[in-house]
Protein backbone atom coordinates (compact mmCIF):
# COMPACT_ATOMS: atom_id res chain seq x y z
CA UNK A 1 0.00 0.00 0.00
CA UNK A 2 1.39 3.19 -0.90
CA UNK A 3 -0.11 6.78 0.58
CA UNK A 4 0.57 9.73 -1.90
CA UNK A 5 -0.56 13.25 -0.84
CA UNK A 6 -1.66 16.13 -2.91
CA UNK A 7 -4.04 18.63 -3.15
CA UNK A 8 -7.45 17.95 -2.34
CA UNK A 9 -9.34 20.11 -4.71
CA UNK A 10 -12.96 18.78 -4.99
CA UNK A 11 -14.25 16.81 -1.66
CA UNK A 12 -15.23 13.09 -1.43
CA UNK A 13 -14.33 9.43 -1.09
CA UNK A 14 -13.99 6.99 -3.83
CA UNK A 15 -12.59 3.58 -4.40
CA UNK A 16 -12.50 2.21 -7.93
CA UNK A 17 -9.69 0.74 -10.71
CA UNK A 18 -7.72 3.34 -12.23
CA UNK A 19 -7.59 4.50 -15.77
CA UNK A 20 -4.09 5.78 -16.38
CA UNK A 21 -4.67 8.31 -19.33
CA UNK A 22 -1.60 8.77 -20.85
CA UNK A 23 -1.37 11.09 -24.24
CA UNK A 24 -2.93 8.96 -26.45
CA UNK A 25 -5.03 7.21 -24.00
CA UNK A 26 -4.61 4.28 -24.00
CA UNK A 27 -5.78 1.83 -20.75
CA UNK A 28 -4.57 -1.01 -19.78
CA UNK A 29 -6.26 -2.77 -17.26
CA UNK A 30 -5.10 -5.53 -15.00
CA UNK A 31 -6.22 -8.84 -16.58
CA UNK A 32 -5.07 -12.02 -16.01
CA UNK A 33 -4.25 -15.40 -18.53
CA UNK A 34 -5.05 -18.93 -18.23
CA UNK A 35 -1.70 -21.32 -17.47
CA UNK A 36 -2.18 -22.69 -20.03
CA UNK A 37 -1.36 -19.76 -22.46
CA UNK A 38 1.52 -18.59 -20.73
CA UNK A 39 4.25 -19.39 -23.56
CA UNK A 40 2.01 -17.67 -26.16
CA UNK A 41 1.81 -14.60 -23.76
CA UNK A 42 5.26 -14.75 -23.61
CA UNK A 43 6.06 -14.86 -26.96
CA UNK A 44 3.54 -11.86 -28.01
CA UNK A 45 6.02 -9.87 -25.83
CA UNK A 46 8.58 -11.10 -27.57
CA UNK A 47 7.03 -10.49 -30.77
CA UNK A 48 6.23 -6.80 -29.60
CA UNK A 49 9.75 -6.29 -28.74
CA UNK A 50 10.96 -6.92 -32.19
CA UNK A 51 8.23 -4.52 -33.38
CA UNK A 52 9.36 -2.02 -31.40
CA UNK A 53 13.18 -2.69 -32.03
CA UNK A 54 12.45 -2.76 -36.03
CA UNK A 55 10.73 0.88 -35.68
CA UNK A 56 13.24 2.67 -33.63
CA UNK A 57 16.05 1.34 -35.60
CA UNK A 58 13.79 2.81 -38.50
CA UNK A 59 13.81 5.67 -36.73
CA UNK A 60 17.42 6.28 -36.16
CA UNK A 61 18.42 5.90 -39.61
CA UNK A 62 16.01 8.50 -40.86
CA UNK A 63 16.87 10.95 -38.13
CA UNK A 64 21.16 10.63 -38.86
CA UNK A 65 20.59 10.60 -42.76
CA UNK A 66 17.99 14.10 -42.40
CA UNK A 67 19.67 15.39 -39.15
CA UNK A 68 22.66 14.29 -38.15
CA UNK A 69 24.91 10.91 -36.45
CA UNK A 70 24.23 13.05 -33.24
CA UNK A 71 20.33 13.63 -33.25
CA UNK A 72 20.29 9.63 -34.63
CA UNK A 73 22.48 8.55 -31.45
CA UNK A 74 19.16 10.08 -29.21
CA UNK A 75 17.78 6.96 -29.91
CA UNK A 76 20.44 4.57 -28.46
CA UNK A 77 18.73 4.71 -25.11
CA UNK A 78 15.44 3.16 -26.49
CA UNK A 79 17.13 0.54 -28.44
CA UNK A 80 19.35 -0.20 -25.12
CA UNK A 81 16.20 -0.24 -23.19
CA UNK A 82 14.67 -3.10 -25.69
CA UNK A 83 17.75 -4.60 -25.89
CA UNK A 84 17.85 -4.62 -21.81
CA UNK A 85 17.93 -8.66 -20.83
CA UNK A 86 16.60 -7.56 -16.97
CA UNK A 87 13.60 -6.47 -18.21
CA UNK A 88 12.80 -8.67 -20.52
CA UNK A 89 13.51 -11.21 -17.84
CA UNK A 90 11.46 -9.35 -15.31
CA UNK A 91 8.12 -9.00 -17.63
CA UNK A 92 8.22 -12.78 -18.82
CA UNK A 93 8.27 -13.21 -14.66
CA UNK A 94 5.65 -11.60 -13.83
CA UNK A 95 3.82 -13.11 -17.15
CA UNK A 96 4.67 -17.14 -15.83
CA UNK A 97 4.40 -15.90 -12.26
CA UNK A 98 1.62 -13.69 -12.00
CA UNK A 99 0.03 -14.71 -14.94
CA UNK A 100 -0.59 -10.98 -16.29
CA UNK A 101 -1.04 -10.01 -19.92
CA UNK A 102 1.82 -9.09 -21.66
CA UNK A 103 0.68 -5.39 -21.46
CA UNK A 104 0.02 -5.59 -18.06
CA UNK A 105 3.45 -7.03 -17.20
CA UNK A 106 5.10 -4.60 -19.45
CA UNK A 107 3.66 -1.65 -18.19
CA UNK A 108 4.06 -2.70 -14.77
CA UNK A 109 7.71 -3.11 -15.28
CA UNK A 110 8.37 0.22 -17.45
CA UNK A 111 6.47 2.14 -14.96
CA UNK A 112 9.06 1.00 -11.82
CA UNK A 113 11.72 1.44 -14.33
CA UNK A 114 10.45 5.12 -15.10
CA UNK A 115 9.96 5.77 -11.27
CA UNK A 116 13.35 4.64 -10.21
CA UNK A 117 14.97 7.28 -13.21
CA UNK A 118 12.48 9.86 -12.08
CA UNK A 119 13.68 9.23 -8.29
CA UNK A 120 17.36 10.51 -8.98
CA UNK A 121 18.18 14.17 -8.09
CA UNK A 122 20.29 13.98 -11.83
CA UNK A 123 18.23 15.97 -14.67
CA UNK A 124 20.44 13.38 -16.98
CA UNK A 125 18.21 10.63 -15.36
CA UNK A 126 15.05 12.48 -14.54
CA UNK A 127 14.97 13.25 -18.49
CA UNK A 128 15.13 9.58 -19.40
CA UNK A 129 11.67 9.52 -17.25
CA UNK A 130 9.49 10.38 -20.43
CA UNK A 131 12.16 8.12 -23.22
CA UNK A 132 10.55 5.12 -20.61
CA UNK A 133 6.73 6.14 -21.60
CA UNK A 134 7.74 6.40 -24.70
CA UNK A 135 8.99 2.72 -25.10
CA UNK A 136 6.24 1.37 -23.08
CA UNK A 137 3.74 3.36 -25.19
CA UNK A 138 5.26 1.99 -28.53
CA UNK A 139 5.47 -1.64 -27.30
CA UNK A 140 1.87 -1.10 -25.97
CA UNK A 141 0.61 -0.37 -29.28
CA UNK A 142 2.43 -3.04 -30.84
CA UNK A 143 1.07 -5.34 -28.33
CA UNK A 144 -2.73 -4.23 -27.89
CA UNK A 145 -3.33 -3.22 -31.60
CA UNK A 146 -7.04 -3.24 -32.35
CA UNK A 147 -8.11 -4.36 -28.74
CA UNK A 148 -7.00 -1.11 -27.43
CA UNK A 149 -10.01 0.12 -25.24
CA UNK A 150 -11.01 4.03 -24.95
CA UNK A 151 -11.87 6.47 -22.73
CA UNK A 152 -15.05 6.91 -24.69
CA UNK A 153 -16.52 3.53 -24.13
CA UNK A 154 -15.84 2.49 -20.81
CA UNK A 155 -17.55 -0.15 -19.47
CA UNK A 156 -16.63 -0.17 -15.78
CA UNK A 157 -16.97 3.09 -12.90
CA UNK A 158 -12.87 4.16 -13.04
CA UNK A 159 -11.03 6.74 -11.60
CA UNK A 160 -9.01 8.60 -14.38
CA UNK A 161 -4.98 9.26 -13.53
CA UNK A 162 -3.67 11.46 -15.71
CA UNK A 163 -0.32 13.98 -15.63
CA UNK A 164 -2.92 17.02 -15.99
CA UNK A 165 -6.29 16.98 -17.58
CA UNK A 166 -6.33 18.83 -21.11
CA UNK A 167 -10.15 20.58 -22.39
CA UNK A 168 -10.06 18.21 -25.39
CA UNK A 169 -9.33 14.94 -22.73
CA UNK A 170 -12.23 16.32 -21.02
CA UNK A 171 -14.27 16.42 -23.74
CA UNK A 172 -13.99 13.33 -24.38
CA UNK A 173 -14.65 11.26 -21.24
CA UNK A 174 -17.25 9.03 -20.22
CA UNK A 175 -18.58 11.56 -17.76
CA UNK A 176 -20.83 8.83 -16.27
CA UNK A 177 -17.96 6.02 -16.00
CA UNK A 178 -15.31 8.94 -14.45
CA UNK A 179 -15.96 8.67 -11.15
CA UNK A 180 -12.29 10.30 -9.39
CA UNK A 181 -9.52 11.85 -10.83
CA UNK A 182 -5.79 12.32 -9.29
CA UNK A 183 -3.40 14.56 -10.99
CA UNK A 184 0.48 14.97 -11.42
CA UNK A 185 0.28 18.43 -11.45
CA UNK A 186 -2.44 20.98 -11.56
CA UNK A 187 -3.48 23.40 -8.64
CA UNK A 188 -6.77 24.88 -7.24
CA UNK A 189 -7.11 26.35 -10.18
CA UNK A 190 -6.41 23.96 -12.44
CA UNK A 191 -8.61 22.44 -15.04
CA UNK A 192 -9.06 19.18 -13.42
CA UNK A 193 -10.03 20.57 -10.52
CA UNK A 194 -12.99 22.91 -12.08
CA UNK A 195 -13.96 20.29 -13.85
CA UNK A 196 -14.08 17.94 -10.87
CA UNK A 197 -16.10 19.86 -8.93
CA UNK A 198 -18.65 20.95 -11.75
CA UNK A 199 -19.49 17.00 -12.16
CA UNK A 200 -19.16 16.64 -8.11
CA UNK A 201 -16.11 14.01 -7.87
CA UNK A 202 -13.51 13.53 -5.53
CA UNK A 203 -10.14 14.78 -6.94
CA UNK A 204 -6.40 15.39 -5.45
CA UNK A 205 -3.83 16.93 -8.03
CA UNK A 206 -0.68 17.73 -7.78
CA UNK A 207 0.71 14.77 -7.02
CA UNK A 208 3.78 14.75 -8.22
CA UNK A 209 4.48 11.53 -9.70
CA UNK A 210 0.65 9.48 -9.85
CA UNK A 211 0.98 8.44 -13.33
CA UNK A 212 3.88 6.72 -13.25
CA UNK A 213 3.21 4.74 -9.89
CA UNK A 214 0.13 3.60 -11.01
CA UNK A 215 -1.12 0.96 -13.49
CA UNK A 216 -4.37 0.62 -15.11
CA UNK A 217 -6.37 -1.42 -12.94
CA UNK A 218 -4.50 -0.92 -9.60
CA UNK A 219 -7.32 -0.91 -6.96
CA UNK A 220 -6.73 3.12 -5.96
CA UNK A 221 -8.23 5.30 -3.53
CA UNK A 222 -9.05 9.08 -4.45
CA UNK A 223 -9.85 10.77 -0.98
CA UNK A 224 -10.63 14.12 -1.94
CA UNK A 225 -11.17 15.80 2.08
CA UNK A 226 -7.84 15.14 2.41
CA UNK A 227 -5.86 15.24 -0.04
CA UNK A 228 -4.68 11.66 -0.16
CA UNK A 229 -4.55 9.03 -3.45
CA UNK A 230 -3.60 5.72 -1.41
CA UNK A 231 -2.62 2.69 -4.19
CA UNK A 232 -2.66 -1.19 -3.98
CA UNK A 233 -5.03 -0.53 -0.33
CA UNK A 234 -4.86 -3.45 2.93
CA UNK A 235 -7.81 -4.94 3.61
CA UNK A 236 -8.48 -2.35 6.49
CA UNK A 237 -8.25 0.53 4.22
CA UNK A 238 -9.85 -0.67 1.62
CA UNK A 239 -12.86 -1.29 4.14
CA UNK A 240 -12.46 1.97 5.71
CA UNK A 241 -12.99 4.02 2.99
CA UNK A 242 -15.60 1.83 1.26
CA UNK A 243 -17.76 2.70 4.20
CA UNK A 244 -16.44 6.29 3.93
CA UNK A 245 -18.07 6.44 0.33
CA UNK A 246 -20.88 4.80 1.09
CA UNK A 247 -21.59 7.40 4.08
CA UNK A 248 -20.48 10.41 2.08
CA UNK A 249 -22.58 10.24 -0.76
CA UNK A 250 -25.51 9.72 1.57
CA UNK A 251 -24.63 13.15 3.21
CA UNK A 252 -24.28 14.45 0.28
CA UNK A 253 -27.48 12.87 -1.18
CA UNK A 254 -29.52 14.54 2.16
CA UNK A 255 -27.40 17.71 1.41
CA UNK A 256 -29.35 18.30 -1.45
CA UNK A 257 -32.75 18.31 0.82
CA UNK A 258 -30.95 21.94 2.43
CA UNK A 259 -30.40 23.61 -1.08
CA UNK A 260 -33.34 25.75 -0.87
CA UNK A 261 -33.01 26.26 3.51
CA UNK A 262 -31.52 29.30 4.94
CA UNK A 263 -27.91 28.68 6.49
CA UNK A 264 -29.60 29.45 9.95
CA UNK A 265 -28.67 28.28 13.47
CA UNK A 266 -30.81 26.00 15.35
CA UNK A 267 -31.80 29.05 17.44
CA UNK A 268 -32.69 30.80 14.62
CA UNK A 269 -29.39 33.57 13.78
CA UNK A 270 -29.54 33.44 10.08
CA UNK A 271 -25.61 33.59 7.90
CA UNK A 272 -25.17 34.84 4.39
CA UNK A 273 -23.27 32.08 2.81
CA UNK A 274 -21.62 33.39 -0.73
CA UNK A 275 -20.19 31.45 -3.49
CA UNK A 276 -15.96 32.52 -4.16
CA UNK A 277 -15.56 31.99 -7.73
CA UNK A 278 -12.29 32.28 -10.52
CA UNK A 279 -14.26 31.57 -13.46
CA UNK A 280 -17.40 32.58 -15.20
CA UNK A 281 -18.77 29.08 -15.93
CA UNK A 282 -18.60 29.04 -11.86
CA UNK A 283 -21.08 30.88 -11.32
CA UNK A 284 -23.68 28.31 -12.27
CA UNK A 285 -22.27 26.07 -9.64
CA UNK A 286 -22.88 28.76 -6.82
CA UNK A 287 -26.39 28.97 -8.17
CA UNK A 288 -27.17 25.36 -7.85
CA UNK A 289 -25.42 25.44 -4.54
CA UNK A 290 -28.05 27.69 -3.16
CA UNK A 291 -24.97 30.43 -2.70
CA UNK A 292 -26.58 33.99 -1.14
CA UNK A 293 -24.54 35.61 -3.61
CA UNK A 294 -20.41 35.68 -4.97
CA UNK A 295 -18.18 37.34 -1.86
CA UNK A 296 -15.04 37.13 -3.75
CA UNK A 297 -15.13 37.11 -7.71
CA UNK A 298 -11.60 36.70 -8.56
CA UNK A 299 -10.71 38.40 -11.99
CA UNK A 300 -7.09 37.77 -12.93
CA UNK A 301 -8.51 34.64 -14.59
CA UNK A 302 -8.65 37.19 -17.85
CA UNK A 303 -5.30 38.18 -17.31
CA UNK A 304 -3.73 35.13 -17.76
CA UNK A 305 -4.19 34.46 -21.39
CA UNK A 306 -1.60 35.79 -23.63
CA UNK A 307 -3.20 39.06 -23.83
CA UNK A 308 -4.53 41.81 -21.71
CA UNK A 309 -8.45 42.09 -21.65
CA UNK A 310 -9.59 44.93 -22.92
CA UNK A 311 -12.38 46.82 -21.44
CA UNK A 312 -15.58 45.41 -23.65
CA UNK A 313 -14.30 41.69 -22.49
CA UNK A 314 -14.35 42.42 -19.22
CA UNK A 315 -17.37 44.09 -19.09
CA UNK A 316 -19.33 41.08 -20.62
CA UNK A 317 -17.55 38.67 -18.19
CA UNK A 318 -18.82 40.57 -15.11
CA UNK A 319 -22.28 41.89 -16.59
CA UNK A 320 -23.01 38.18 -17.19
CA UNK A 321 -22.08 37.12 -13.63
CA UNK A 322 -24.06 39.69 -12.51
CA UNK A 323 -27.18 39.31 -14.94
CA UNK A 324 -27.26 35.72 -13.62
CA UNK A 325 -26.82 36.40 -9.92
CA UNK A 326 -30.27 38.82 -10.16
CA UNK A 327 -30.12 40.67 -7.09
CA UNK A 328 -28.22 39.13 -5.01
CA UNK A 329 -24.71 40.79 -4.35
CA UNK A 330 -21.46 39.86 -6.51
CA UNK A 331 -18.35 41.64 -5.08
CA UNK A 332 -15.85 41.52 -7.67
CA UNK A 333 -12.46 42.10 -6.23
CA UNK A 334 -9.90 44.49 -8.73
CA UNK A 335 -7.09 42.60 -10.14
CA UNK A 336 -4.74 40.73 -7.35
CA UNK A 337 -1.82 40.07 -9.64
CA UNK A 338 1.57 38.55 -9.08
CA UNK A 339 3.31 36.63 -6.46
CA UNK A 340 1.27 33.41 -6.36
CA UNK A 341 -1.01 34.76 -9.22
CA UNK A 342 1.31 34.65 -12.40
CA UNK A 343 0.08 36.45 -14.84
CA UNK A 344 0.30 35.50 -19.01
CA UNK A 345 1.41 38.11 -21.03
CA UNK A 346 1.84 41.45 -18.80
CA UNK A 347 5.76 41.63 -18.14
CA UNK A 348 6.35 41.72 -13.67
CA UNK A 349 9.59 42.44 -12.77
CA UNK A 350 11.07 39.93 -10.99
CA UNK A 351 11.50 40.67 -7.64
CA UNK A 352 13.42 38.84 -4.32
CA UNK A 353 10.16 38.91 -2.74
CA UNK A 354 7.68 38.88 -4.42
CA UNK A 355 4.71 38.21 -1.54
CA UNK A 356 6.16 41.29 -0.33
CA UNK A 357 6.46 43.27 -3.43
CA UNK A 358 4.60 45.17 -6.33
CA UNK A 359 1.26 43.01 -6.54
CA UNK A 360 -2.27 43.12 -6.39
CA UNK A 361 -3.38 46.88 -5.31
CA UNK A 362 -0.19 47.72 -5.32
CA UNK A 363 0.78 47.11 -8.89
CA UNK A 364 -2.53 48.39 -10.11
CA UNK A 365 -1.97 51.89 -8.33
CA UNK A 366 1.62 51.64 -10.49
CA UNK A 367 -0.24 50.86 -13.82
CA UNK A 368 -3.50 53.23 -13.23
CA UNK A 369 -4.32 52.26 -17.10
CA UNK A 370 -5.01 48.58 -16.02
CA UNK A 371 -6.92 49.74 -13.20
CA UNK A 372 -8.79 52.73 -14.86
CA UNK A 373 -10.10 50.46 -17.65
CA UNK A 374 -10.98 47.26 -14.89
CA UNK A 375 -13.05 49.85 -12.88
CA UNK A 376 -14.88 51.29 -16.33
CA UNK A 377 -15.46 47.47 -16.89
CA UNK A 378 -17.02 47.24 -13.69
CA UNK A 379 -18.92 50.21 -13.74
CA UNK A 380 -20.49 49.79 -16.81
CA UNK A 381 -21.62 46.32 -15.58
CA UNK A 382 -23.31 47.69 -12.08
CA UNK A 383 -26.89 48.32 -14.15
CA UNK A 384 -26.70 44.58 -14.73
CA UNK A 385 -26.70 43.53 -10.78
CA UNK A 386 -26.01 44.22 -7.10
CA UNK A 387 -21.90 44.90 -8.02
CA UNK A 388 -19.91 45.85 -5.27
CA UNK A 389 -15.77 46.62 -5.16
CA UNK A 390 -13.24 44.79 -3.40
CA UNK A 391 -9.92 46.15 -3.24
CA UNK A 392 -7.48 43.65 -2.38
CA UNK A 393 -4.02 43.27 -0.14
CA UNK A 394 -4.64 47.04 1.22
CA UNK A 395 -2.18 48.12 3.83
CA UNK A 396 -3.18 51.49 4.47
CA UNK A 397 -5.56 54.07 3.96
CA UNK A 398 -3.86 55.79 1.49
CA UNK A 399 -4.20 53.11 -0.62
CA UNK A 400 -7.86 52.56 -0.26
CA UNK A 401 -7.96 57.06 -0.38
CA UNK A 402 -5.80 56.97 -3.79
CA UNK A 403 -8.15 54.34 -5.19
CA UNK A 404 -11.06 55.89 -4.24
CA UNK A 405 -10.12 59.07 -6.38
CA UNK A 406 -9.15 57.27 -9.55
CA UNK A 407 -12.92 55.47 -9.02
CA UNK A 408 -14.38 59.30 -9.10
CA UNK A 409 -12.31 60.35 -11.63
CA UNK A 410 -13.91 57.07 -14.09
CA UNK A 411 -17.14 57.86 -12.68
CA UNK A 412 -16.58 61.27 -13.74
CA UNK A 413 -15.22 60.34 -17.49
CA UNK A 414 -18.31 57.80 -17.49
CA UNK A 415 -20.47 60.49 -17.02
CA UNK A 416 -19.08 63.16 -19.35
CA UNK A 417 -19.36 60.14 -22.51
CA UNK A 418 -23.50 59.67 -21.22
CA UNK A 419 -22.83 55.96 -20.16
CA UNK A 420 -24.33 54.85 -17.52
CA UNK A 421 -23.73 53.30 -14.07
CA UNK A 422 -24.58 52.97 -10.53
CA UNK A 423 -23.01 56.10 -8.60
CA UNK A 424 -23.40 54.53 -5.20
CA UNK A 425 -21.84 51.25 -5.82
CA UNK A 426 -20.35 49.85 -2.62
CA UNK A 427 -16.10 49.51 -2.06
CA UNK A 428 -14.51 47.67 0.50
CA UNK A 429 -11.74 45.95 1.32
CA UNK A 430 -9.99 42.79 1.90
CA UNK A 431 -8.35 42.66 5.05
CA UNK A 432 -5.37 40.66 4.79
CA UNK A 433 -2.18 41.94 5.71
CA UNK A 434 -1.72 42.53 9.72
CA UNK A 435 -1.28 46.53 9.25
CA UNK A 436 -4.68 46.07 7.75
CA UNK A 437 -6.18 44.13 10.59
CA UNK A 438 -4.57 46.58 13.15
CA UNK A 439 -5.74 49.69 11.92
CA UNK A 440 -9.33 48.20 11.10
CA UNK A 441 -10.87 51.12 12.55
CA UNK A 442 -9.56 53.63 10.28
CA UNK A 443 -9.98 51.22 7.17
CA UNK A 444 -13.78 50.84 8.53
CA UNK A 445 -14.45 54.56 8.57
CA UNK A 446 -13.41 55.13 5.43
CA UNK A 447 -15.14 51.92 3.53
CA UNK A 448 -18.79 50.30 2.98
CA UNK A 449 -17.55 46.44 4.14
CA UNK A 450 -14.91 44.41 5.11
CA UNK A 451 -13.98 40.87 3.72
CA UNK A 452 -11.32 39.02 5.98
CA UNK A 453 -8.62 37.28 3.64
CA UNK A 454 -7.20 34.46 5.71
CA UNK A 455 -4.99 32.76 2.99
CA UNK A 456 -2.57 35.72 2.88
CA UNK A 457 -3.16 36.92 6.89
CA UNK A 458 -2.02 33.76 7.95
CA UNK A 459 0.82 34.09 5.28
CA UNK A 460 1.75 37.45 6.38
CA UNK A 461 1.22 37.54 10.33
CA UNK A 462 2.97 33.73 11.27
CA UNK A 463 5.61 34.62 8.55
CA UNK A 464 5.26 31.32 6.44
CA UNK A 465 5.00 31.50 2.71
CA UNK A 466 1.19 29.59 1.74
CA UNK A 467 3.05 27.60 -0.93
CA UNK A 468 5.81 26.33 0.33
CA UNK A 469 5.30 22.51 1.38
CA UNK A 470 8.53 22.75 3.72
CA UNK A 471 6.85 24.94 6.28
CA UNK A 472 2.94 23.96 5.78
CA UNK A 473 3.10 22.80 8.86
CA UNK A 474 3.44 26.08 10.66
CA UNK A 475 0.58 27.46 8.63
CA UNK A 476 -2.32 27.17 11.12
CA UNK A 477 -5.67 28.86 10.67
CA UNK A 478 -6.52 28.98 14.77
CA UNK A 479 -2.84 30.32 15.80
CA UNK A 480 -4.10 32.45 18.82
CA UNK A 481 -2.32 35.62 16.36
CA UNK A 482 -4.75 35.05 14.01
CA UNK A 483 -7.51 34.67 16.33
CA UNK A 484 -7.27 37.77 17.88
CA UNK A 485 -6.75 39.56 14.48
CA UNK A 486 -10.08 37.74 13.30
CA UNK A 487 -11.81 38.67 16.26
CA UNK A 488 -10.91 42.85 15.98
CA UNK A 489 -12.07 42.98 12.93
CA UNK A 490 -15.09 41.05 13.46
CA UNK A 491 -16.27 43.46 16.50
CA UNK A 492 -14.82 46.25 14.70
CA UNK A 493 -16.95 45.70 11.48
CA UNK A 494 -20.26 46.08 14.40
CA UNK A 495 -18.82 48.95 15.66
CA UNK A 496 -18.58 50.91 12.49
CA UNK A 497 -21.95 49.65 11.42
CA UNK A 498 -20.26 47.65 8.23
CA UNK A 499 -20.50 44.39 7.09
CA UNK A 500 -17.73 41.69 7.81
CA UNK A 501 -17.53 38.72 5.59
CA UNK A 502 -14.75 35.92 5.34
CA UNK A 503 -13.66 34.39 1.98
CA UNK A 504 -10.01 33.20 2.94
CA UNK A 505 -10.21 29.45 2.64
CA UNK A 506 -10.26 29.01 6.05
CA UNK A 507 -13.65 29.72 6.40
CA UNK A 508 -14.92 26.86 3.71
CA UNK A 509 -12.66 23.94 6.38
CA UNK A 510 -15.85 22.88 8.39
CA UNK A 511 -13.94 22.24 11.44
CA UNK A 512 -13.90 26.11 11.70
CA UNK A 513 -17.63 26.45 11.44
CA UNK A 514 -18.43 26.92 14.69
CA UNK A 515 -15.63 29.07 15.85
CA UNK A 516 -16.36 31.59 13.60
CA UNK A 517 -20.21 31.26 14.03
CA UNK A 518 -19.48 32.20 17.54
CA UNK A 519 -16.49 34.73 16.95
CA UNK A 520 -19.82 36.95 14.99
CA UNK A 521 -18.97 36.07 11.53
CA UNK A 522 -22.49 36.88 9.52
CA UNK A 523 -20.79 36.40 6.37
CA UNK A 524 -18.92 33.51 5.20
CA UNK A 525 -18.05 32.97 1.26
CA UNK A 526 -16.43 29.61 0.13
CA UNK A 527 -15.97 27.77 -3.17
CA UNK A 528 -19.48 26.45 -4.04
CA UNK A 529 -18.47 23.10 -3.68
CA UNK A 530 -17.88 23.76 0.15
CA UNK A 531 -21.27 25.28 0.27
CA UNK A 532 -23.93 22.37 1.38
CA UNK A 533 -20.85 21.13 4.45
CA UNK A 534 -21.02 24.48 5.98
CA UNK A 535 -24.85 25.42 5.40
CA UNK A 536 -25.14 21.43 7.42
CA UNK A 537 -22.44 22.75 10.34
CA UNK A 538 -24.45 26.12 10.56
CA UNK A 539 -27.78 24.36 10.81
CA UNK A 540 -26.64 21.67 13.12
CA UNK A 541 -25.56 24.07 16.34
CA UNK A 542 -27.25 26.86 17.96
CA UNK A 543 -25.74 30.34 18.21
CA UNK A 544 -24.99 30.01 22.32
CA UNK A 545 -23.28 26.34 22.11
CA UNK A 546 -20.62 28.30 19.03
CA UNK A 547 -20.18 31.39 21.27
CA UNK A 548 -19.00 29.04 24.34
CA UNK A 549 -17.06 27.04 21.58
CA UNK A 550 -15.39 30.60 20.33
CA UNK A 551 -14.83 31.26 24.41
CA UNK A 552 -13.33 27.78 25.01
CA UNK A 553 -10.62 28.36 21.79
CA UNK A 554 -9.93 31.76 22.33
CA UNK A 555 -8.22 30.75 25.48
CA UNK A 556 -6.50 28.03 24.74
CA UNK A 557 -2.10 28.87 23.98
CA UNK A 558 -2.08 27.05 20.57
CA UNK A 559 -3.07 25.76 17.33
CA UNK A 560 -2.65 22.60 17.98
CA UNK A 561 -4.96 22.47 20.85
CA UNK A 562 -7.39 24.19 19.10
CA UNK A 563 -7.75 22.19 15.80
CA UNK A 564 -7.98 19.03 18.27
CA UNK A 565 -10.91 20.49 20.07
CA UNK A 566 -12.69 21.91 17.00
CA UNK A 567 -12.03 18.68 14.96
CA UNK A 568 -13.62 16.86 17.88
CA UNK A 569 -16.56 19.26 18.05
CA UNK A 570 -17.18 19.38 14.38
CA UNK A 571 -16.57 15.33 14.28
CA UNK A 572 -19.96 14.73 15.36
CA UNK A 573 -21.87 16.66 12.78
CA UNK A 574 -19.08 15.75 9.31
CA UNK A 575 -17.99 12.01 10.79
CA UNK A 576 -15.52 11.52 8.25
CA UNK A 577 -12.94 14.67 9.48
CA UNK A 578 -9.93 12.36 9.36
C1 LIG B 1 -7.03 35.44 0.73
O1 LIG B 1 -5.88 35.87 0.71
O2 LIG B 1 -7.54 34.90 1.75
C2 LIG B 1 -7.86 35.48 -0.47
C3 LIG B 1 -9.13 35.13 -0.45
O3 LIG B 1 -7.29 35.90 -1.60
P1 LIG B 1 -6.37 35.00 -2.54
O4 LIG B 1 -6.41 33.59 -2.04
O5 LIG B 1 -6.92 35.17 -3.90
O6 LIG B 1 -5.02 35.63 -2.37
MG1 LIG C 1 -5.23 37.18 -0.88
Amino acid sequence: MEIKKGIPVSPGFVVREAFVLDSEEVRIPQRFIAPADIDREIERFTNALGVARAEIQEMRNQATESVGPEYGAIFDFHKAILDDRQLRKEVEARIRNNKFTAEYAVSRALRKQAKSLGSVENPFFSQRVDDIYDIEKRILRSLIGERRESIKDLENEVIVIARNLTPSQTAGLEKTKVVGFATDSGGRTSHTAIVARALGIPAVVGIGSITSDVSGGDTVIVDGTNGLVIIGPDERTLEKYKTLERDFKEFQRKLVTLLDMPAETLDGYRIKLMANIEFPEEVDSALSAGANGVGLYRTEFLFTDKTKPDEDTQFRAYRDALKKMGDRPVVIRTLDLGADKAPGDIALIREANPFLGCRSIRYCLQHIDILKTQLRAMLRASLFGNLKIMLPMISSVDEVRRTKVILSDVMEELREQSVSFNPDVEVGVMIEVPSAALTVDILAREVDFLSIGTNDLIQYSLAVDRVNERVAELYQPVHPAILRLVREVILSGKRYGIEVAMCGEMCAEVIYTILLLGMGLDVFSVTPVNIPEVKKVIRSVAMREARETAEVVMHLSDAKSAEAFLRARTHKIVPWLA
